[in-house]
């Protein structure tokens, strides 16, 4: 199937170098609708929670990486439930990590087995149920999914539906994976928060730590509750 991927784009390629503008409005839209995180071209994606409340949902990407006990004492003092979207390659060497998360009552949600982030937006339907599936075995039954970086295609949908599992987007993130300074981080959050708005955080950075605790007050600073959608 990558090959029909691959013939696809090689068309729209040509079409682009005889008729440049209807190549573009051909291609476009469908790399828009691949690359474009939130947006609903391909299928729902949930980028916020239906409530006129403030109050927002905090999701932490990319563990249970060796700073997850530390995140865990962290939300903890703080009182915030969150959802962690973990990689399952990640939690079959670490369950002990996946069991702590649960028994201090927070989610936890699949965040594809090796995380192919370079690849995942051009992976077969084969590669992309393999990369569900091997998460899903390796956490607690779930029903929410988040792709890697943001990417989906043709075939996530599906997969998803079949799999009773619904794409999780964001409202709020500060690139927080690349960014290293904590209150940059947690500036950029506060400035897209909205009621409901689903707040993006990564663990794993040696700055992961701080920025999560400068956002979680930033986001109480500004008058909003934290949601716990042990769902
Ligand atoms: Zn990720």
């Amino acid at each position: 199937m990558r090959i029909v991927t691959l013939t696809l784009a090689a068309i729209g390629v040509a079409i682009t170098y005889h008729a440049p503008i209807l190549g573009m409005l051909l291609v476009a839209p469908m790399f828009i609708a691949t690359l474009k995180p939130n947006i609903q071209w391909l299928g729902p994606v949930v980028s916020r929670l239906p409530t006129s409340q403030k109050e927002v949902w905090v999701t932490i990407d990319d563990g249970p990486t060796d700073d997850t006990l530390a995140v865990l004492d962290l939300l903890g003092r703080e009182g915030v439930k969150a959802c962690f979207f973990v990689k399952g390659v990640l939690a079959e060497a670490h369950p002990e990590r996946i069991a702590a998360i649960v028994e201090r009552g927070h989610t936890v949600g699949n965040h594809s087995h090796t995380h192919p982030s370079g690849t995942w937006w051009c992976l077969p339907p084969h590669a992309i149920a393999r990369e569900i599936d091997r998460c899903t075995a390796a956490i607690p039954a779930t029903t929410l999914f988040r792709a890697p970086v943001g990417h989906k295609n043709l075939f996530v949908h599906p997969a998803l539906r079949k799999r009773g599992l619904q794409l999780i987007g964001f409202s709020a993130r500060a690139f927080d994976a690349v960014e290293r300074n904590p209150d940059v981080i947690a500036a950029r959050i506060v400035k897209s928060l909205r009621p409901g708005a689903i707040v993006l955080l990564h663990q794993g950075r040696e700055w992961s730590l701080p920025a999560i605790e400068k956002t979680i007050q930033a986001i109480r600073g500004r008058g909003y509750s934290f949601l716990n959608t042990n769902r």
